[in-house]
């Protein structure tokens, strides 16, 4: 093994779109940590998860393969810990590997983390007040409740962590944030920020889903109208016309939302004060994302799922002084399935053969392979599954994002078997990037939608998915 191979430390939170992190312009907040790894290090503009929902992008990430081949299509259908996974290589190879966390892969003896010197975990969702944790024993996993605000506590086992380690072996550590998923709630420290201040709107809060397919209208995670009280601590005044009510219910899940976000901030500096005072911030990886996008009120929604922009985009910030250079930004296409091949390549080690992603290293250094891809393949399968987002999959070039809505649970663990005629939405993101305008049956498209078409099953067949029965072009 190379002598002297970089720490990396994996931050990872679970909802968090990148349209609220300042160092991606946000409008709405400040993220003065999560900056720091921005400005020290490499921005992604460009990075897609290939399935827009928690399990299914967890498994996507730590084994480098797409839903289809790793078999965790849903929220439904929990990873089986016994499959190969780029940390498993990291501990063979003597990286001390801990995390901790959101998990949300499974629990039990075939769903718990494996591939880990050290471990605990929440289970399921866990709970921002108080949560339990799953730890290990010697002959499983128990549950103790600890007092403490999720966040605060999940970054402590994340330090303790770092100071129990051998100094003379890398250390691989995810710290895995519950925030800001939902039920979003502050801790006492955060709770009366933006008080006496209106938090500015998205341009798309009114979206009426006119010229979309169907699908867009069906969806049930609009702004109030689908929000349970304890989305927003009060009860939904539903009597009032849905476009007051979107703009009630959007600031009070809006400032939640973002005081939970703004306690993560402060936590990824308590990181990285540490990596500071050890003097190991030259040779460690920092990276942080989150394991999808989410609608911030954009198209009134809260919620991911759909393969529209501010779903798919993850937010991935890496800074790593030796191996790229400070205050870089990147717009080349990375997914969720090129992370394992990258962290194994800067800890020295091959990819794993069956491993469907690509290394991104020399992305780092500021090169970008002639071959690099400029589209990619997404597929969501939970048909209509708690927020009634219809099953799809999708082509997203450069420029343009054509998806099929195909609508059906395929008998699908985690689906609901109920198909509805397939329909298909074409966006130019250039001319409308906040795709409100599905062009995909203007006359003169017809040559660019047969191209794309053909490029989505090509991707489709490349990566070894199989395409649904009436999409016959
Ligand atoms: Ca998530």
């Amino acid at each position: 093994m190379p002598k002297d191979r970089p720490n990396i430390l994996f931050i990872m939170s679970d909802d968090h779109a990148s349209h609220a992190m300042s160092c991606y312009g946000s409008r709405i907040n400040r993220t003065p940590n999560l900056d720091r790894i921005a400005d020290e290090g490499m921005r992604f503009d460009n990075c897609f998860c290939t399935n827009s929902i928690c399990t299914p992008s967890r498994a996507a990430i730590l084994t480098g393969t797409y839903n289809h081949v790793n078999g965790v299509t849903t929220l439904s259908t929990h990873m089986d810990n016994t499959l190969p996974t780029f940390v498993k290589d990291l501990q063979a190879s003597g990286y001390q590997t801990g995390i901790f966390g959101k998990w949300h892969l499974g629990q039990g003896p075939a769903h718990e983390p494996t591939g880990f010197d050290d471990w605990a975990v929440l289970p399921g969702q866990g709970l921002y007040h108080n949560p339990t944790f799953i730890f290990p024993t010697e002959d499983g996993s128990e549950r103790r409740p600890v007092k403490g605000y999720v966040t605060d506590l999940i970054t402590d086992m994340s330090l303790d962590f770092l100071r129990a380690r051998d100094a003379e072996r890398p250390f691989f550590l995810m710290c895995h944030h519950k925030a800001p998923h939902r039920h979003w709630e502050p801790d006492e420290k955060h709770a009366d920020m933006y008080l006496n201040e209106d938090i500015p709107e998205p341009e798309t809060l009114y979206d009426d889903y006119a010229n979309r397919a169907s699908a867009a209208e069906a969806a049930e995670m609009r702004m109030g109208v689908h929000m349970q009280p304890l989305d927003i601590k009060t009860e939904i005044p539903h009597e009032l016309p849905e476009m007051e009510l979107r703009k009630w219910a959007y600031q009070r899940y809006i400032k939640d939302y973002l005081r939970v976000v703004a306690s993560i901030d402060d936590n990824v500096g308590r990181l990285l004060d540490y990596l500071d005072d050890e003097g190991l911030s030259e040779n460690t990886v920092v990276v942080y994302t989150s394991d999808q996008g989410f609608f911030l009120g954009d198209h009134g929604w809260y919620d991911k799922r759909f393969m529209y922009e501010e779903s798919l985009r993850m937010p991935y910030i890496m800074r790593y002084p030796r191996g790229i250079r400070a205050g870089s930004v990147n717009d080349d296409m990375i997914l969720n399935v090129d992370f394992a091949p990258t962290y194994l390549g800067l800890a020295g080690l091959p990819a794993q053969e069956a491993m469907q992603g690509r290394s991104f290293e020399p992305l780092l250094r500021g090169e970008t392979p002639a071959d690099w891809r400029d589209r990619m393949y997404y597929r969501y399968w939970m048909h209509k599954t708690h927020h009634n987002v219809y099953a799809h999959y999708g082509i997203r070039t450069m420029r343009h994002k054509l998806i099929y809505y195909y609508a059906d649970a395929l008998g699908s663990e985690g689906s609901i078997d109920e198909s509805y005629a397939p329909e298909w939405e074409l966006f130019d993101l250039e001319a409308d990037p906040y795709e409100l305008k599905n062009i995909v049956d203007d006359p003169a498209n017809v040559d660019l939608v047969a191209e794309l078409k053909a490029e989505l099953h090509r991707l489709q067949a490349e990566v070894g998915d199989e395409r649904y029965h009436l999409d016959v072009d």
